[in-house]
């Protein structure tokens, strides 16, 4: 079998790979980008129609090229697909589409690795793991499946138009499901909003896009996620221009809110009583970033207006006040449950010893223990903005210019013989 040698291989051609491709580049380091379906891929097909980017197009960019729409407008989800196309052909990014990669191992008694793809097998002395921060949708086992009852993940949803006619449980209350439970509800359905612990940052405030408050605030630097709350998710929206994830304006416009998602039986669903505290926390968490950013506007002097009416919460709507604690999915007339529920890794192709006990990369800023392996695009690889489109850029440069020290060591070891001194 002929073996094609490369000196780095990157896997996936979504942003992490586009961006450990540039610096790589940049560094002068010979390499090749494998990607099984096309370029952004997950913007093409793993997006509902109406997605737009959650951040602004001036702060949800490379900083190496900025979006053609204006700064602050939010990119559509084929306005991004079409982004990351022209950044590849910007910076001539050797990328190979429709290649899978299904194998990778120690190259016992040769350096490097030994990968296998759809289309033969690649050598290479380092391979930069970008196959996505979510890559395979997670439905939790609650639900069997019923006539009459369609059930999807986020990840399968595109629009209202898709579902049967009826009512919509929404499960799950971080960006996704907010957004999609918002856009059922302007399409006339019932919505059922199963509502989780949640932060929810302004959209803007005092004149500023969110996205400015949690840079000036260094929260996108954050480098570690705090264990308390680490299973809580961030609803924000650029949807329609953008606006704030309000929960309680939700239950005004008619949608029901029900707390997290309990067990099935007899056609029923239940609800944990944890609603109001949920609702709670996400207040709490959003007056909190008021104050930090007025404190921020006092402390650096700046002429910023003010904005006292962000800090009105509404009453508590009904289903806040007397929340329902069961649900019988055929007298609501249910006929659809999206699940909003996050998405679990897979690293089955990777048959080497950097993982822990729970099947969870380690390494230290996308450099594991295992010499030339390294991963990018993980939540949190290096700080809380690395499975972003901007933050995943700075982690690439930290890889690639691993990549290069390695090299300048190899290089030096080639060039001077090595003397032992003895006494
Ligand atoms: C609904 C949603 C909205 C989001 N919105 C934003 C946003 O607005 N702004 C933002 O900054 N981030 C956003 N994110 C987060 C993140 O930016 C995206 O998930 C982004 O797609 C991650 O880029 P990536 O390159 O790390 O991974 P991906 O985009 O998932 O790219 C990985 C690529 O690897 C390929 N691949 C996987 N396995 C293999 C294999 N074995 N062999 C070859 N190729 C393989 C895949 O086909 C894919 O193209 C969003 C995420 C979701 C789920």
């Amino acid at each position: 079998m002929s073996i094609e040698k490369v000196d780095t291989l990157v896997v996936g051609a979504g942003q992490a790979g586009l961006a450990a491709s540039e610096h790589l580049s940049n560094n002068g380091v010979e390499h090749l980008v494998l990607e099984r379906a096309r370029i952004a891929e997950c913007w093409r097909t793993a997006r509902w129609d109406s997605l737009v980017a959650n951040g602004p197009a001036w702060h949800d960019r490379f900083p190496t090229m900025e979006f053609e729409c204006a700064p602050g407008d939010f990119p559509g989800k084929d306005e991004v697909t079409a982004y990351f196309e022209a950044f590849a052909r910007k910076i001539a990014a050797p990328v190979r589409c429709g290649v899978e990669v299904t194998r990778l191992a120690k190259h016992d008694g040769g350096a490097g690795y030994l990968v296998d793809t759809s289309d033969g097998r690649v050598q290479a002395n380092n391979v930069i793991c970008a196959t996505g921060p979510f890559q395979q949708p997670v439905i939790p086992p609650l639900v069997p499946e019923l006539p009459g009852l369609l059930q999807m993940h986020s990840h399968g949803y595109r629009s209202p138009q898709q579902l049967p006619p009826g009512a919509v449980l929404v499960v799950g209350s971080g960006s996704s499901g907010s957004q999609i439970a918002d856009e059922l509800l302007r399409s006339g359905r019932r919505v059922f909003l199963s509502v989780g612990p949640h932060d929810r940052p302004p959209r803007s405030y005092r004149g500023r896009d969110f996205v400015w408050w949690l840079g000036v605030l260094g929260k996108w630097d954050l480098a570690t996620v705090d264990p308390d709350t680490a299973h809580v998710t961030i609803a924000v929206s650029g949807a329609l221009g953008g606006h704030t994830v309000d929960f309680r304006r939700f239950a005004q416009r008619g949608m029901t809110l029900l707390g997290m998602t309990g067990q099935f039986s007899d056609g029923r669903l239940s609800f944990a009583d944890d609603l109001q505290a949920n609702i709670n926390s996400g207040d709490a968490n959003y007056l909190a970033m008021l104050d930090e950013a007025d404190a921020y506007v006092e402390r650096n002097g700046l002429d910023l207006p003010e904005e006292p009416s962000a800090r009105i919460i509404d009453d508590d709507p009904a289903c806040l006040k007397n929340p329902v604690r069961s649900v019988d999915l055929a007298d609501e007339n249910i006929t659809s449950i999206i699940w909003a529920t996050g998405y679990r890794n897979d690293f089955n192709w990777m048959n080497v010893d950097v993982f822990d006990a729970d099947g969870k990369p380690v390494h230290v800023r996308g450099v594991s223990q295992e010499q030339g392996i390294y991963f990018l695009g993980l939540p949190w690889l290096s700080r809380r903005g690395s499975s972003f489109i901007w933050g995943v850029w700075h982690d690439a440069k930290y890889v690639a210019d691993h990549i290069t020290t390695q090299h300048r060591y190899l290089e030096h070891h080639a060039t001077i013989p090595a003397v032992v001194t003895t006494d």
